[in-house]
C-alpha cells in the first residue's frame, strides 16, 4: 500500500493524503455523457472525515437539471434497448477493466470522501468490480424459455428492459453500492439516473467518466446529486419506472412507500443489527480476530459490520480478550500507512455514536473499552471515535435497540443455545448473522433456525459474491424482500418478463372455422 501510495503520489493525479486542498472543485452533474457545472442556487460543503478541510461543494442539483438527465435518459432509450445485448456486454467488458485500472484513483477518492483506510477502500471497489464482472456473463444470464405448448404453437419468454431506473446510493460504499445498480441496469437495457450520496459522492464521478470511456452512449448512464429534493424528484417523475434505493430505514420505508404508491418498482436495503453467537467450543483465537475486525472495520459504518455479540456460557470471560485485540488497532488517517480504522463521516455521526455509548452507562452496561475522546495526535479535527466495547448488556437497552453505525461492540450474556437464537431472532432487523463454533450439529441448528437473511458459519461478514444476491430480511429491507440485490435476482429487478405464443403452420392447415369455446 505504502509503495503504491508513493507511485501514485509521485504522479498526483489524484489526492494521496488528508493535505488541505487550496483549490476546491465543485461537483458537477453528469448529464448525456458531459460533465456539467450546476446551475445550483443550494450546495452541500463536503470535508475530509479526518480533518473537516473542505473536499468539494456537491450541488442541490436544480429542477431544470433533474429534468435534463431524464430527458437525457428517456431519449437514450429505444436506441439503447436495440442495441444487441453483445454490444452492451463489450461495454460492460471495457467498464469491468477501466475500473480495474482505476482501482487506486477510486479508493483514494472514497479515503478523502469517506475516510475509510485505502486498503479497505480498495475492497469496497473490489465488490462493485465483481458485480462488473458477473454482468459480463450476461448472455447465458439472459436468454428466456421456450416449449412447443401444443401442436406447431409455442410460447417464448423474454426478458425486456423496465425504461428509465433510478438508484439512490449511501455514503458508506460509495463505490460499490453504485455499482450493484450500473452494470445490471444498462447491461439489461434500461437507462440510469444514478443519484450517489451527497456526503461522498467522487468514486460515482469517477465511474461516470470510466462509463462514458467505455462507450455507454449519451443518456444511458446519468448522475444527478441533492438530497432529500432530489429523492423526492425521483420518486415522483412518472418517467422513471424503479428505484434502488440502500440506506437508513427512515429514508428508505418512506421511499418505498411513496415510490410503490406511485406505481414503481422498489428495491430497498435498509440499516441492521448483526448479531453473532460465540460458543465455547469454537476456534477461540479465530472467532476473536475474525469479530474484532468485523466490529471495529470501517469503523463500524458497514451495514454488514459485526457489531453485537452473544456470549453463550463461558464465552462472556472473553470479552477482555476482545478488548486486547482492539485496543492495538490503529486509528489514523485512512491514507496513513498502517491505519486499521479511519474516523466517523461526520461530526453529527460522532454525536450520535457518543452519545448512544452514554447512554448504555447510564442504562447500566459495564464499558470495558471506551473510544470516546480518542484521536490520532496528527488530526485533531477529525471525527474520532476509538473502537469501544459495551459488556452487560440487556436487550431494552438503547445501545442495543438502535442501529449504531460506529466502531462499538455490545455484548450480551445467555447461557444455552436456544436462548441465543431467542434473542437473535427477536431483534427486528435480518441483515446478517454469525455463529461461532466447531460442532457441526450447532452450526446446523443455527443455519436451520436464525431468522437472518444471511448466515455466517465462523464467517463474520457473509455478504454474498454476486452470483449469488444480497438477502437480508425482517427490518432490514422494505416491502417483501423479494426485489433483491445483484445475481438471479438483480437481473429479475431490473427486467420484466414478456411470452409469446405464436403458431406456424402450413397454410392449408390452419384453422377454417370459428373457435369460441376455450380449447380443452
Ligand atoms: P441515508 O438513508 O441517510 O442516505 C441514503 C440516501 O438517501 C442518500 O442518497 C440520501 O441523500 C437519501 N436520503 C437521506 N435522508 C433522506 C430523506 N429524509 N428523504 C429522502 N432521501 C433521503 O443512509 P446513509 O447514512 O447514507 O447510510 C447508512 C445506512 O445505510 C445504514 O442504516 C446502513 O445500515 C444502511 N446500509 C444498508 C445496506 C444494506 O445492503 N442493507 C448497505 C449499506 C448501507
Amino acid at each position: 500500500t505504502g509503495k503504491h501510495l508513493a507511485a501514485a503520489a509521485a504522479q498526483a493525479d489524484y489526492p494521496t493524503t488528508h493535505a488541505k486542498i487550496e483549490q476546491v472543485a465543485d461537483t458537477t452533474n453528469f448529464i448525456d455523457n458531459q460533465f456539467v457545472p450546476s446551475q445550483a442556487s443550494t450546495w452541500i460543503d463536503l470535508h475530509d472525515p479526518a480533518t473537516n478541510n473542505l473536499v468539494t461543494r456537491v450541488p442541490q442539483s436544480t429542477d431544470a437539471e433533474l429534468k435534463a438527465a431524464v430527458e437525457s435518459a428517456q431519449k437514450a432509450f429505444p436506441k439503447w434497448r436495440a442495441t444487441s445485448i453483445m454490444t452492451r456486454q463489450q461495454i460492460i467488458f471495457r467498464l469491468t477493466h477501466l475500473i480495474r485500472q482505476n482501482m487506486d484513483r477510486l479508493a483514494a477518492s472514497i479515503t478523502l470522501e469517506q475516510g475509510k483506510t485505502f486498503a479497505d477502500a480498495k475492497g469496497d471497489v473490489l465488490r462493485g468490480l465483481q458485480v462488473c464482472e458477473t454482468a459480463c456473463g450476461i448472455t447465458t444470464q439472459m436468454p428466456g424459455e421456450v416449449i412447443e405448448v401444443a401442436k406447431d404453437m409455442e410460447t417464448r419468454s423474454y426478458r425486456e428492459p423496465l425504461g428509465v431506473v433510478a438508484a439512490i446510493c449511501p455514503f458508506n460504499f460509495p463505490a460499490m453500492i453504485p455499482l450493484w445498480s450500473v452494470p445490471l441496469a444498462t447491461v439489461t437495457g434500461n437507462c440510469l439516473i444514478l443519484k450517489p450520496s451527497e456526503r461522498d459522492p467522487g468514486a460515482t464521478m469517477i465511474i461516470a467518466e470510466l462509463c462514458k470511456e467505455a462507450g455507454f452512449p449519451d443518456g444511458v448512464v446519468n448522475v444527478v446529486h441533492g438530497a432529500a429534493k432530489t429523492v423526492d424528484f425521483i420518486i415522483d417523475e412518472p418517467a422513471i419506472k424503479a428505484i434502488s434505493f440502500v440506506g437508513s430505514n427512515r429514508a428508505g420505508e418512506y421511499i418505498y412507500t411513496r415510490g410503490s404508491a406511485n406505481g414503481k418498482r422498489v428495491q430497498a436495503n435498509l440499516g441492521a443489527k448483526n448479531h453473532a453467537a460465540v460458543l465455547p467450543d469454537c476456534n477461540k483465537n479465530h472467532a476473536l480476530n475474525a469479530i474484532t475486525g468485523a466490529a471495529f472495520g470501517a469503523a463500524g459504518q458497514r451495514c454488514m459490520a459485526l457489531s453485537t455479540l452473544v456470549m453463550i456460557g463461558e464465552t462472556k470471560d472473553w470479552v477482555p480478550e476482545i478488548a486486547e485485540r482492539a485496543k492495538n488497532l490503529h486509528m489514523n488517517g485512512g491514507f496513513e500507512e498502517g491505519a486499521d480504522l479511519g474516523p466517523l463521516i461526520s461530526p453529527q455521526s460522532k454525536k450520535r455514536v457518543e452519545d448512544l455509548i452514554q447512554s448504555a452507562v447510564d442504562e447500566g452496561a459495564t464499558i470495558v473499552l471506551d473510544g470516546r475522546g480518542q484521536k490520532p495526535a496528527n488530526y485533531p479535527n477529525g471525527n474520532w471515535v476509538g473502537p469501544t466495547i459495551i459488556a452487560n448488556v440487556k436487550p431494552h437497552m438503547k445501545c442495543y435497540q438502535e442501529e449504531i453505525f460506529g466502531p462499538v461492540l455490545v455484548c450480551l450474556n445467555v447461557d444455552t443455545t436456544e436462548e441465543a437464537l431467542e434473542l437473535i431472532n427477536s431483534n427486528q432487523y435480518g441483515n446478517g448473522a454469525a455463529v461461532f463454533t466447531r460442532s457441526g450439529a450447532t452450526a446446523a441448528l443455527f443455519q436451520k433456525e436464525l431468522e437472518a437473511g444471511q448466515i455466517g458459519i465462523n464467517v463474520p461478514i457473509p455478504v454474498p459474491l454476486p452470483m449469488f444476491s444480497f438477502t437480508g430480511n425482517k427490518k432490514s429491507v422494505a416491502g417483501t424482500g423479494m426485489s433483491n440485490f445483484y445475481g438471479k435476482d438483480g437481473l429479475r429487478f431490473y427486467t420484466q418478463w414478456k411470452t409469446v405464443t405464436s403458431l406456424w403452420r402450413a397454410e392449408d392447415a390452419l384453422a377454417t372455422e370459428k373457435q369460441v369455446a376455450m380449447p380443452t
